[in-house]
């Protein structure tokens, strides 16, 4: 068991002018908030916190870190507070004991293995500051070591936690000791027998291998020191964990995995590295294939070391890493050996640039940072504010979504109809609206109702593309389902006009031939594109009412409802009847509306959108609102040849503000018969006048007229059609 004073000698070797007195202060506050309370093992429950501390000391961490070991537990399971840990040890400790609380908050439950990847992520996403993560993992690390005090079910449920989780994170990270440690504790309470098994057999076979480690050692320094190579050699036993992936993996026993034992040789340089490779192939026969160059290509976890295989001594195949003491430090301690106290020296690397490359190509982050003081700053904000947020389901699972994902989102990923019938979410047990940003670590129950049904709105808010297309698929779904409702009524009243039932002419075949006559795949895609208006009931009563019986004396105006689906839609809102000048598919005299945003005129190239309730409503061709409209509702239209009416303009002109020039201005449009029916104008501040006129034009042609003239006028500066009117 730790002491205090080990924690202290330890804080002294990397960093000899440490404030101790804080980290003595924060074991006296975490001794006494915790007094009274005991582990399973029966210790005070103090001795875990200063364990933490320890091995936080072991990862050479600054002090604000050790400090938070030590209290890492207080403001979670004593009365003390976050706000009392600011007032006695500033906002740093507090603020990493608050997100090693809060880290510790997260449940985790599934054990998919794309749910351990979220949830890796969701914890570097929410821990912000990489330090909250190194505490966890030592905080981690000593719960494995004193897993036995623990019932069996808890015992199970924290091993696989483990090595699901803080493992492959520890690995991720870089920091290989804690990663192989966590294994093996895991391995040994989660396969106990296998476990037992595997070490007993390891251990048979120990004294022998030590001898055997020993020589090699020894042979491999002989040939390295006659190349004048100066090195280290360490030979040592795999750990358990990845003997016994190796034997799945292979599918062999234990006496048959022959490179459980590997070589270390760690130089002083890059290049003394190449040169013992050179040695220690000369030496020993490699074995093809096992060749792997991780310093010229460094794992992405920035792992560099060259590997090979040889036949060793004795005939037995050996594993060779070779690496730098740098290479070594960063293999082992990974990205812990970048956040070590340092005292105004750089760290381990070669280059900052280098040094830091890795971890953002670990985080996946795109900063761009050369100075080490801006990245420490960057991590502990930026880095893990990724584009992704990390949230639970009800029972637990890890679900990630793009950053601004509202509740919808979150709904089509579990069920396209959970997202269709969308009312509402509990967000952490409280209703929020539709439109609320998702946030890490947020636990979603998504509230439905039967009458709930997708909406345009929603496109507003949703962010992920699966969302978008269920909502637009739908949409187009009810869209159709209302075409062929009142496609199927177009057709009936036609044909009732020519004393023909419906069915009859369905039973008949006549309505299939007529289908395949204007080229529909079937009945239904004809209902729906006279539904849609593409395609007029007239056509249908062409093809099946047989001339003899079309009755050409009816009522002209039932007649013309019959043939024109657009009237009859409109009809239905409003009597009004107007001369818009515009063709629709062919017919005139149909109620149009101009779109106010783009004001088209006669000669302007148009379209169409059929919109229920108001007609068709004409935009000039490209304005950009009507790209927003459903293309579904599009309709070709045209000038007719009655596009003498007029229409309203506005024209903006830009002069010198001159006494006069209005004058001029307004005789330009009374030469080209044009009729001003408001005008605006404002002098500017820098002598000039903005004139804004509106007026009644007959066609493009009449506007093009005009505007030509109002540009000749000396100091007119621009003349132009407004296009939209706030
Ligand atoms: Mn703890």
């Amino acid at each position: 068991m730790i002491r205090l004073n080990q924690v202290l000698d330890n804080i002294r070797t990397y960093h000899p002018s440490a404030d101790l007195d804080t980290v003595r202060r924060a074991y006296e506050f975490a001794a006494e908030a915790h007094a009274g309370q005991t582990r399973r093992s029966g210790d005070p429950y103090v001795t875990h916190p200063l364990s933490v501390a320890g091995i936080i000391t072991e990862l050479k961490l600054d002090v604000p870190s050790v400090c938070a070991g030590l209290l890492h537990d207080a403001v979670e399971d004593t009365s003390a507070t976050v706000e009392e840990l600011t007032d006695q040890f500033g906002n740093e400790v507090a603020f990493l004991v608050d997100g090693v609380t809060k880290l510790g908050k997260l449940p985790y439950a599934s054990r998919e293995d794309r749910q351990a990847e979220n949830f890796r992520k969701m914890l570097l996403a929410m821990a912000r500051d990489i330090r909250v993560v190194l505490l966890k993992l030592c905080d981690r690390l000593d719960n494995m070591r004193t897993l036995a005090h623990l019932p069996d079910e808890k015992q199970e449920r924290i091993a696989t936690e483990t090595l699901q989780i803080y493992a492959p994170l520890a690995h991720r990270l870089g920091i290989q000791w804690i990663k192989t440690e966590l294994e093996d504790l895991s391995f040994k309470y989660l396969y106990r027998e296998e476990y037992d098994a595997l070490k007993r057999e390891v251990a048979k076979t120990r004294k022998e291998r030590m001898r055997y480690i020993h020589d090699v050692e020894r042979l491999i320094l002989k040939e390295m020191n006659r190349a004048s190579i100066r090195c280290r050699v360490t030979g040592r036993a795999k750990h358990l964990w990845s003997i016994r992936q190796k034997m799945k993996r292979t599918e062999r026993p234990f006496s048959e995995i022959h490179d459980a034992i590997g070589f270390r040789i760690v130089t002083g340089s890059k290049k003394a590295c190449y040169e013992a490779l050179g040695v220690a192939h000369s030496a020993w026969k490699p074995i093809p294939g096992r060749f792997k160059d991780y310093i010229a290509l460094p794992k992405p976890n920035m792992y560099r070391s060259l590997h090979s295989a040889v036949i060793g001594p004795r005939g037995q195949r050996i594993e060779i890493q070779i690496r730098t003491e740098e290479m070594h430090l960063i293999a082992e301690q990974g990205i812990a050996a970048h956040w070590k106290y340092k005292e105004g020296k750089p760290g381990v690397a070669d280059s900052d640039d280098e040094k830091f490359a890795w971890l953002r190509q670990l985080m996946e982050a795109q900063n761009d940072l050369k100075d080490p003081t801006e990245f420490i700053e960057s991590v502990k904000i930026d880095l893990f504010d990724g584009d992704e947020v990390y949230v639970f389901t009800p029972r637990g699972e890890v679900k990630a979504l793009p950053k601004g994902a509202c509740p919808i989102d979150f709904a089509y990923t579990i069920h396209s109809k959970v997202g269709d019938h969308c009312s509402g979410a509990r967000v952490n047990g409280m209703i929020v609206p539709l439109r609320y940003q998702l946030r890490n670590g947020d636990t979603i129950e998504i509230i439905t109702s039967p009458h709930q049904k997708p909406n345009k709105d929603w496109l507003k808010l949703i962010r992920t593309s699966r969302a978008r297309t269920k909502i637009r698929y739908w949409l187009r779904r009810e869209e159709r389902e209302r075409a062929l409702a009142l496609g199927k009524d177009l057709i009936e009243k036609a044909l009732r006009k020519h004393s023909v039932s419906y069915s009859r002419a369905l039973k008949s075949g006549a309505l299939s031939r007529a289908a395949a006559e204007l080229k529909c795949h079937g009945i239904d895609e004809l209902t729906a594109q006279i539904g849609y208006g593409r395609l007029m009931p007239a056509q249908v009563v062409e093809l099946v009412v047989p001339d003899n019986k079309r009755k050409k004396n009816g009522a002209e105006s039932a007649e013309e409802d019959g043939k024109n689906p657009i009237k009859q839609i409109l009809r239905k809102v409003t009597q009004r009847k107007t001369n818009s000048g515009i063709k629709v598919q062919g017919q005139e005299d149909i109620l149009v509306r101009h779109a106010r945003c783009c004001s088209p005129l006669p000669g302007d190239p148009i379209v169409g959108f059929i919109t229920r309730g108001r007609g068709v409503t004409v935009h000039r061709r490209g304005c950009p609102k009507s790209l927003d409209l459903d293309p579904e509702r599009r309709i070709e239209v045209e000038w007719g040849d009655k596009a003498h009416v007029e229409h309203q303009v506005a024209i903006k002109v830009l002069c010198a503000n001159k006494p006069g020039l209005l004058a001029n201005l307004s005789q330009s449009f009374s030469d080209s018969g044009v009729n001003i029916t408001q005008a605006h104008c404002r002098a500017t501040d820098d002598g000039r006048a903005i004139n804004t006129f509106h007026a009644n034009v007959r066609d493009l042609e009449q506007l093009k007229a005009v505007m030509r003239s109002l540009i000749r006028i000396k100091d007119v500066y621009r003349v132009d059609r407004v296009v939209a009117e706030a």
